[in-house]
């Protein structure tokens, strides 16, 4: 009995979530695609990061658009800020959905979302900044936190706390033969 258990170590995120929801796990997964629709980046209040919309604007002087933000309760400039959904499918060939912030995202990809929004304005949706469209492909390693709604469903997405792409640490986790998944 515990040898057929001790054989089968390799574990995934989903058989591995029951445990508790403070867990954390850091898992290697390769990137299938960086989510469009709804885009990688929302639209938001530079001060409280809240998601703004545009107000009409009659006078046709050329101004920059203005944005209504309900929590500041005043109109503002806007910004662009990660809301990014990357599909992977880890070791286990399973597929999740990974979720970042602008804090994580604009530390990996050394951009602001501003600035990659800017490099694609005009443009359809599909079409990606050249920093993300790179990320399709790589073999990432994911620290990720479980909330409640990834217990309740496959289909929730992980938020994300940190991403690496160093060469040498995925080597690393490969080296020490650790399960598909790491959990603390
Ligand atoms: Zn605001």
């Amino acid at each position: 009995m515990m040898s057929s258990l001790q054989k089968n170590p390799r574990k995934t995120i989903h058989r591995n979530i029951y445990a508790t929801e403070a867990i954390k796990c850091v898992l290697p997964a390769k990137v299938e695609s960086v989510e469009y629709n709804p885009q990688w980046y929302y639209i938001a209040c530079p001060t409280c990061n809240k998601t703004v919309h545009p107000v009409e604007n009659e006078s046709d002087d050329g101004s920059p658009p203005l944005f209504d933000c309900s929590k500041c309760d005043k109109l503002v400039s806007a910004i662009a800020r990660y809301k990014l959904v990357l599909r992977v499918i880890d070791d286990s060939e399973e597929q999740l959905r990974f979720i970042f912030f602008e804090p994580v995202a604009s530390a990996f990809l050394r951009n602001s979302a501003d600035m990659l929004a800017n490099e694609v304005a005009g443009q359809p949706p599909s079409v990606l900044p050249q920093a993300l469209a790179a990320l399709v492909g790589k073999r990432v390693l994911f620290k990720t936190g479980i909330s409640p709604n990834n217990l309740k469903s496959t289909k929730a997405s992980y938020r994300v706390e940190i991403i690496i792409d160093d060469e040498d640490m995925l080597a690393e986790f490969d080296d020490y033969s650790l399960p598909a998944i790491f959990c603390i």
